[in-house]
């Protein structure tokens, strides 16, 4: 074990209680512990496998006002997810920056019609504009989009939002709550909630690595586990009471990755309606390209649920329709699956139902236990303030004032990001600790280099011991998934560097790192993720 969760877990032991438990860290988790731990309440966020395991390193990559709701007429959640916007690329500019997105039209309507629709964005964005919506010519589109299908095009639309790396920047909202004071363990699954005289008091976990019992106190507990909250809401009911009706219903999204040949450039490609009626997109990432998604009702909440073959013809056959080149299931380089946690309206059991928004819905049980899902990452901080005020709100906490991370840089913030996020992973995603990294061993011997020079950014030995020593990696799945994004850019790649990685890792992590099998159920992980159904 590394000597920074042994600290933490003796912080923990010698911890009283706590103001605040926070159940999961996904966005939406460790949003609420870094907003509670820069009001300076005490906080422990417990995380059941890694940081983003579950949907928040799953996302589109886009950090957006949703365009698509304003279709809807849902003005006032456009609104707050343009704020959040600006908020997230100015607190974490090397993770998180403005991308421009292009969308073709074929038909005659389509560029003034949607157009019109982009325009009132920019209106609604205000001062929080990333740049205006421009009409393009048909030899401009192709010029922004290099492989666009020309046949019968028209012309088309530029507008502005943003991309990130979701799991980094769910680590950096943990590591800056930490440094603001809060405990957090991720391998530490809670497995059962305190209740005294039917308020909850506190929470049972297992460290998974250490393998002890935690026992912890806190005035109040938050359930922020994306699709698994009916499960810890489970653990709040009366010996004898009747299971409690389901909040939320799943709905999965695939993304497929491809060379970045299939699309080169910097502008990501908008299909504002596919021939089922969704949005698709094909954004240029860390040097690929990701294409999706779909939205496909599911009952069963697996952790990795696997795509249907459905789902990855549709995405390929739709990328085909906008493309120059149709990828086929030999170009794809990685399929992840992420579920979102739709909320079921009505039968809430006598709770309080107040649901802010229809994107989120905070639920304050009668035990006391507040429930937070839904929601997009893009506006994970609001989310945040909302958990809070729900707590404020029946005095689960003393109040104290919002706004404290509306300016709060996270771990690593620079000024200005100085390497575009649709360029190869490099030391740029590190910001201002990229000096850290390069000061330990292994800083110039790459495992991996992108691009067929090998001049590309990649992963180096340091960036491994970096996760072990700075950003509680446990597993090889830690780093190849989440610290570096290997898997989800090339699953065959990843997979190859397994062993490697386990290797350095077991050098960091010392005796009781089970080398073989971290190694070996991450190769089986990456045999999924290459495969196309
Ligand atoms: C396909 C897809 C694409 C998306 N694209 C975008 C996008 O481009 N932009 C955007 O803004 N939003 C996007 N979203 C939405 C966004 O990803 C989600 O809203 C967000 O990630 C949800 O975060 P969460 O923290 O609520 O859930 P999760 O990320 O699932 O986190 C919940 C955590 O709780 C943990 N947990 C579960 N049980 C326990 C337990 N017993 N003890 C401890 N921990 C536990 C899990 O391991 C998990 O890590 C997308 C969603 C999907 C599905």
């Amino acid at each position: 074990m590394n000597t920074a969760r042994k600290t933490t877990l003796a912080a923990l032991a010698a911890h009283g209680r706590f103001d605040l438990a926070v159940i999961g860290g996904g966005a939406t988790g460790c949003g609420v512990a870094l907003d509670a731990a820069a009001r300076g309440f005490s906080v422990v966020l417990l995380e059941a496998e890694d940081y983003s395991q579950g949907t928040s390193s799953r996302a589109t990559k886009l950090v957006h006002g949703g365009v698509r709701y304003l279709a809807q007429g849902n003005v006032k959640l456009v609104r707050e997810a343009l704020h959040e916007r600006t908020t997230l690329l100015a607190n974490a500019p090397h993770l998180a920056q403005p991308m421009a997105f292009v969308m073709p039209a074929y038909r005659w309507w389509e560029a003034p019609f949607y157009g019109t629709g982009l325009k009132m964005y920019d209106a609604l964005a205000g001062s929080h504009g990333l740049g205006p919506t421009e009409f393009l010519s048909a030899a401009r589109t192709r010029e922004l989009l290099p492989t666009v299908q020309m046949r019968g095009l028209a012309g088309g639309v530029k507008y502005w939002d943003g991309q990130f790396d979701d799991a980094r920047v769910a680590l950096a909202l943990v590591r800056t709550a930490v440094a603001r004071g809060a405990l957090a363990l991720n391998h530490c699954p809670v497995t059962a909630l305190v209740r005294e005289g039917g308020k909850v008091t506190g929470v049972v976990a297992r460290d998974a690595i250490g393998g002890a019992e935690l026992r912890i106190a806190a005035s109040c507990v938050v359930n922020a586990t994306g699709v698994w909250v009916d499960d810890i809401r489970d653990m709040d009911r009366e010996p004898d009471a009747p299971k409690k009706p389901g909040l939320v219903a799943p709905s999965q999204g695939v993304h497929l990755v491809v060379e970045r040949s299939f699309m080169p450039g910097t502008h990501a490609l908008l299909v504002p309606k596919t021939r089922d009626g969704r949005v698709l997109f094909a954004v240029p990432w860390m040097g690929k390209t990701i294409l999706g998604t779909t939205d496909t009702p599911r009952e069963d909440i697996v952790r990795e649920p696997a795509p249907f073959h459905e789902e990855v013809e549709f995405i390929l056959s739709e990328a085909g329709r906008y493309l120059s080149m149709t990828p086929t299931r030999a170009d794809v380089r990685s399929v992840w699956v992420g579920l979102r946690p739709l909320v079921r309206h009505g039968g809430e059991d006598g709770e309080n139902t107040k649901a802010i928004s229809r994107e989120h819905t905070v639920l304050v049980g009668r035990s006391g236990l507040v429930t937070v899902t839904g929601g997009k990452w893009t506006t994970y901080r609001a989310m945040a303030e909302d958990v809070l005020e729900h707590c404020f709100d029946r005095r689960l906490l003393a109040r104290r004032a919002g706004g404290v991370t509306v300016h709060l840089p996270l771990v690593g913030a620079p000024k200005k990001a100085s390497v575009s996020m649709t360029a190869a992973p490099g030391e740029h995603l590190y910001g201002e600790e990229a000096g850290m990294l390069r000061e330990l061993p292994g800083a110039d011997r790459w495992l991996w280099r992108d691009g067929p020079s090998g001049q590309g950014g990649g992963l180096s030995e340091a960036m491994v011991r970096f996760a072990v020593r700075h950003e509680m990696a446990m597993t090889v799945e830690d780093v190849l998934a989440r610290r570096s994004r290997l898997l989800f850019l090339d699953a065959a790649e990843a997979q190859r560097q397994a062993g490697a990685v386990a290797a350095i890792l077991a050098d960091e992590l010392g005796s009781g790192f089970d080398t073989a099998a971290s190694q070996a159920s991450f190769e089986k992980l990456a045999a999924q993720y290459r495969h196309a159904p």
